[in-house]
């Protein structure tokens, strides 16, 4: 006999939160969405979900609530705001918040989902689009062993092996941990690619050369072939990359941890918005080294900008 499915609410449906609800109405859990994008609403009730008017209806009608927004005042707004998920959200059911945000506030927001005699996961996503939409994101979670073994069918319906980290605020912990390595790795491509392009070689046959050496990675086989294309739709947008080095930031300074290569990017990052890439996918990066080497990294031949 197959097993009864939770109810799943599943609130910010953005470039991550469609693919990600898309797959669990493909696990064949019964879904509520809400959004405040009207559009990105209907698009999933036309794929089979049900429509939540609020935050806070989403959690009326499921047993399991899922958040994946923006940065952590999205998240003190949806969840703690005016018909918001705690108005909602009733005794012995789980709210997981999906999105990466400051740890602290995921602790903060636990101890009030906790007064409601509910329980909490967080559980930052890595991976990109494709792997929302092909439901092979890295999952890392922070909260109870129980709470995490209960929601562990939902959660691999989004991705591969989600792994308890620790208490809650441990999975974005680790999130951060994780965004430091992307934003440095691609800053670091980015030089080293600027300078083999300004010194003649050919982007393409270096990415080849290298790519299964050393220097290899996810990062630069997901973002060398966009560069080259000049392709920077996101993705995963410069204005997100900021918002998670600026989280790493506080809670190193509040660790007394010296991040200086992390610091050094955020001012990459900081200047980039200033020329209006926010919206540009953080492969952009490479922008900001371009410019004053005044060459890009392109397929075929480099091509200088005199
Ligand atoms: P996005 O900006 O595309 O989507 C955010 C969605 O939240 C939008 O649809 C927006 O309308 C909605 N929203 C904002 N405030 C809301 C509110 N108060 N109530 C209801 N809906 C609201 O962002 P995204 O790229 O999907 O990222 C979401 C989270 O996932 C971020 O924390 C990001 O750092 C993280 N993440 C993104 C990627 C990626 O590749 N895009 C990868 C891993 C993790």
């Amino acid at each position: 006999m197959s097993e009864k499915k939770e109810k799943v609410g599943f609130i910010g449906l953005g470039i991550m939160g469609k693919p990600m609800s898309k797959n669990l109405l493909k696990a064949g859990y019964p879904l509520a969405v809400f959004d405040i994008v009207p559009e990105s609403v209907n698009e999933l009730v036309a794929a089979g979900a049900r429509k939540a008017t609020s935050s806070r209806e989403a959690a009326v009608v499921s047993d399991v609530t899922i958040t994946m927004l923006p940065d952590s005042a999205q998240v003190e707004q949806a969840v703690l705001g005016g018909d918001g998920v705690l108005e909602g959200i009733r005794p012995g059911t789980v709210y997981i918040d999906m999105s990466s945000i400051n740890p602290l506030v995921s602790q903060r927001i636990c101890k009030r989902i906790e007064a409601k005699g509910a329980h909490m996961l967080d559980a930052p996503v890595s991976g990109s689009e494709l792997k929302a939409i092909d439901g092979s994101l890295a999952i890392m979670v922070g909260g109870k062993a129980e709470i995490f073994n209960r929601c562990r069918k939902i959660l691999e319906s989004m991705g591969k092996n989600p792994v308890l980290v620790g208490d809650i605020g441990a999975g974005n912990l680790t999130k951060l941990v994780n965004q430091i390595i992307v934003a440095l790795n691609i800053a670091a491509f980015s030089e080293a690619f600027v300078l083999g392009a300004k010194a003649g070689l050919d982007p393409e046959k270096v990415f080849e050369a290298i790519r299964n050496g050393a220097a290899g990675s996810v990062m630069l086989n997901q973002k060398i072939p966009s560069i080259m294309e000049r392709n920077f739709k996101p993705g995963f947008k410069i204005a997100l990359q900021r918002k998670d080095l600026k989280n790493a930031l506080e809670v190193a300074r509040d660790m007394d941890v010296p991040l200086p290569l992390t610091s050094l990017v955020q001012q990459e990052l900081i200047a980039l918005t200033n020329e209006g890439e926010e919206n540009n996918d953080h492969s952009a990066i490479c922008h900001f080294i371009e410019r004053l080497a005044k060459t890009e990294i392109r397929r075929g031949s480099a091509k200088q900008n005199q």
